[in-house]
């Protein structure tokens, strides 16, 4: 996992607080969000997941590794390695990507309207780091509990088996 870029911030030198604060230029580092520069992204990931993660490209469908994957686990987001998404809820749904009815837990995820391709769409990120996952749909009618369906790219997860 990630380490904290401040340096240890004692209550003896506030200016070092000070000075830190300042260089994160999002407050949400102050909720455990990982933040790093796009420059770090692109060190750590390869050019594909690079351009699906944090350039919100699509794989192309019925390529992913984890499209028709039905053994048991844990996905998490393969730029933080948090937990996004369980095989429980992953289902069939034939559209050539990986589709689960629900994340692992709300607070996982976030959503982002977006209107790119004529359409409105809702992007799916991955809440801890804003690496782009996919999208959901609803209303499709599969017989799922929630009709929704998360439509996420494989080169944004990384499957752990159970
Ligand atoms: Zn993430």
């Amino acid at each position: 996992m990630t380490t904290e870029q401040n340096p240890t911030t004692t209550d003896q030198q506030p200016q070092v607080e000070e000075q830190s604060a300042a260089q994160n230029s999002s407050p949400a580092a102050a909720v455990g969000k990982i933040v790093k520069s796009e420059e770090e992204w692109r060190q750590q990931l390869s050019a594909a997941e690079f351009h699906v993660l944090r350039e919100a490209g699509t794989e192309r469908p019925f390529t992913g590794e984890y499209t028709d994957t039905t053994a048991a686990g844990v996905y998490r987001c393969r730029a933080c390695g948090t937990e996004l998404f369980r095989s429980d809820e992953k289902f069939e749904s034939h559209c050539g990507w990986p589709s689960f009815f629900a994340p692992l837990a709300e607070d996982r995820v976030r959503y982002i309207t977006d209107t790119s391709m004529g359409m409105r769409r809702v992007e799916v990120r991955c809440a801890a780091c804003d690496s782009h996952l996919g999208h959901v749909f609803e209303g499709e009618g599969y017989s799922t509990p929630t009709d929704l369906r998360y439509c996420i790219n494989s080169i944004s997860l990384t499957m752990d088996p159970r």
